[in-house]
């Protein structure tokens, strides 16, 4: 039976007096008087104490600040404030106020209120406070260990309602996630060698292969990877399974099955497959979805059950934790019946899966497609890297990406026509290219399938880095100098200084060379100079110029872009007139008449990493106004002196602009 509070009220102050020679009322050092008494309370014996402040009770004020009410299972505390209201508290003596040292600025009044105390609470050495502090530990110990125990309780309920795995579940973990050997032994002639295979487990033998190479077994055509037996040394390897199943009429969880597997013994590899981690989602009647995880906790003997809720913790963020990484191969054959009557039945989240076979985090997938069901067009239209990029990516859609997954039709989701649909199917960009597509199609470039799938392939994403070198060569001849490149000077390992990483990096070196070439009127008509058979000796030679030269070099670029470009760019409306600049010198002259930095733009322009014009009067076309960058193709910013925003009626020429020039409808692509 608990106590009874509204009983407790009744003695909340019985109205005492104190002595005022009492000599505890004059003692500096003691804060607070506590008195006590034994009361039955709501058919209940308690404990009951009166705590005073000393300088009030001194002052005539007898109205206890706490009183505490004490049965042998529980306490609560009335506490007084200083207007009067009261509210109830579940602290315990010492943590009445927050002063650690609370007790022992507290005194009784007299020794019989100390005892009445003493003997209440039952302790064998103990007295008076001490007494009372142990009786309450113990109380709020036995409280936690209920609450505990009620929530593995719980937890244990819950993990009843996860069905058993897959009975074949472990046969597809051999098959198809563990990678498989084939261990032989060499001889000099490599020809007939002795091996054995770890997928059919059968003797074999092998010709003409190496150590560490990939290919299949002769005799079960599974992938293996070859190895030598004088060469190898212990293999390990590990993986991650996640396994979706239903829980219930709204809920699944997803599983996390991990596999260890350690080949010493070639014939008897060590294979350990543990469960180590689960998450819960449920979907109310409106759809909105909830997530609850857990873990499998290995240290844990006390406790009903081994899942400890929440995230595993790790060590460190920064540090690869095998046991905390959520990322596997799904097991996907019961998931069209998983997944049926749920909020993800068209989530596509198996074909997409089945596409590349990659691991991924199913979980992710599952809450973006609540976020973005458009999801669900990208994967059965095959668009496979722009579904990846919403279902795992963490984008902020810009619209130059074109790209835009809120939209309600595909022409809204890709920012393309239906016709080029099919062209898309072929080349499945990822969002970089949807960038890179739409620039190409600005600048009035056919679109090449082969060379927008290569793109794809190495996340090349710079229009710039197309574009220039488009204007003196084929895409098919593009494609094959940089991956010889590539091949040549790519880096195989962090150390090594000098080389390059991504084949973006090689096409940013030669978009650069090219710019300084035709700045420096090298005959890009002889293949020699078109295709120099060391990119970074040659980019670093045509860029070791004098400043003399240099300033040349950038002026006839310039000059050279706008002879190119300015027919494209140049407008005249309301009175205003926009181009490009003719020479380096006025985009100088352009930043000081301004006062603003578009100065220091003149190598971007130059490498054509971005584009400047000038917006003037038509009548004063000499005369600095305002001052445009251009970025893949967007109007990236538009300043006039002091780095202001354009006035309203800049501001309206601009808007025409942007939507007559600059963002011309495309031309139609052969789809
Ligand atoms: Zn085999």
């Amino acid at each position: 039976m608990k106590i009874n509070k509204r009983e407790c009220r009744k003695f909340a102050d019985p109205g005492l007096k104190m002595n005022r020679n009492h000599g505890l009322l004059h003692a500096e050092e003691v804060k607070y008087i506590v008195r006590t008494a034994v009361k039955n309370i709501g058919k209940k014996r308690l404990l009951v104490l009166y705590i005073y402040l000393r300088e009030q009770a001194a002052a005539g004020n007898f109205k206890p600040v706490w009183t505490m009410f004490q049965s042998r299972t529980e306490y609560v505390t009335l506490c007084r404030r200083e207007d009067g209201s009261t509210r109830w508290s579940a602290a315990a003596f010492c943590n009445l106020q927050r002063d650690y040292d609370f007790s022992r600025r507290c005194a009784f009044y007299m020794t019989g209120d100390e005892e009445r105390v003493t003997k209440f609470c039952k302790r064998k050495v103990a007295k008076g406070f001490t007494s009372l502090y142990f009786l309450q530990s113990d109380i709020s110990e036995k409280r936690q260990r209920e609450r505990k125990l009620k929530k593995e309780k719980e937890i244990r309920e819950r993990m009843k309602a996860v069905p058993a795995l897959p009975r074949n579940i472990r046969k597809m973990i051999d098959r198809e996630i563990m990678p498989h050997y084939l261990f032989y032994s060499y001889n000099r002639k490599r020809t007939d060698m002795e091996g054995f295979c770890s997928a059919c487990k059968t003797e074999v033998l092998v010709t003409g292969v190496k150590h560490n190479e990939k290919g299949v077994c002769p005799a079960c055509k599974a992938k293996v990877t070859f190895k030598s037996r004088g060469k190898r040394g212990m293999i390990i390897d590990r993986d991650t399974l996640q396994v979706i199943q239903r829980t219930s009429g709204n809920e699944i969880v997803v599983r996390f099955l991990k596999r260890y597997s350690q080949y010493g013994d070639e014939r008897k590899p060590y294979i350990s497959v543990y469960e180590n981690a689960r998450t819960f989602l449920s979907w109310d009647d409106t759809g909105k979805t909830s997530e609850e995880c857990y873990y499998y906790s290995y240290g844990n003997r006390n406790s009903l059950t081994p899942w400890q809720p929440g995230s595993r913790p790790v060590f460190s963020r920064w540090q690869y934790s095998f046991e905390a990484d959520q990322t596997g191969f799904l097991y996907e054959k019961n998931l069209d019946k998983v997944l049926k009557g749920s909020p993800w039945q068209y989530s596509q989240l198996k074909e997409f899966y089945l596409a590349e076979k990659e691991p991924l985090y199913a979980i992710s997938y599952l809450v973006q497609y609540k976020r973005y069901p458009m999801l669900e067009y990208l994967v059965k239209l095959h668009l496979y890297r722009l579904a990846e990029s919403v279902a795992f990516g963490n984008h902020y859609y810009s619209s130059d990406s074109g790209f835009n997954p809120n939209g309600k039709n595909l022409k809204e989701v890709l920012g393309f026509d239906k016709a080029h649909l099919p062209m898309l199917q072929r080349v499945n960009p990822g969002l970089g290219q949807m960038k890179l597509i739409k620039a190409l199609i600005h600048a009035n470039v056919e679109l090449d399938e082969e060379l927008l799938r290569w793109c794809g392939d190495y996340s090349i994403s710079r229009p710039e880095n197309i574009l220039v070198p488009l204007k003196h060569m084929t895409p098919y001849k593009l494609v094959k100098y940089v991956n010889e490149q590539y091949a040549r000077f790519c880096k195989k390992s962090p150390y090594q200084s000098s080389g390059y990483y991504q084949m973006e990096d090689i096409l940013t070196d030669y978009r650069d060379y090219l710019c300084m070439s035709e700045g420096l009127e090298l005959d890009l008509k002889n293949s020699f100079v078109l295709f120099p058979a060391d990119l970074k000796k040659a980019h670093d030679k045509v860029n070791d110029v004098s400043d003399k030269e240099q300033a040349l070099v950038y002026d006839r670029q310039i000059q050279k872009q706008f002879e190119e470009m300015n027919q494209q760019y140049h407008f005249v409306k309301y009175g205003f007139a926009v181009f490009l600049p003719h020479t380096a010198k006025e985009i100088l002259e352009e930043g000081q008449n301004l006062h603003h930095c578009v100065g220091s733009y003149v190598k971007k322009v130059v490498k054509r990493e971005s584009t400047i014009l000038f917006v003037r009067k038509a009548s004063e076309q000499s005369k600095s106004l305002c001052t445009v960058e251009i970025q893949n193709g967007e109007l990236a910013q538009a300043r006039c002196y002091g780095n202001q925003a354009p006035s309203p009626a800049v501001r309206r020429f601009l808007d025409v602009w942007e939507k007559e020039i600059l963002h011309a409808p495309a031309l139609a692509v052969a789809a």
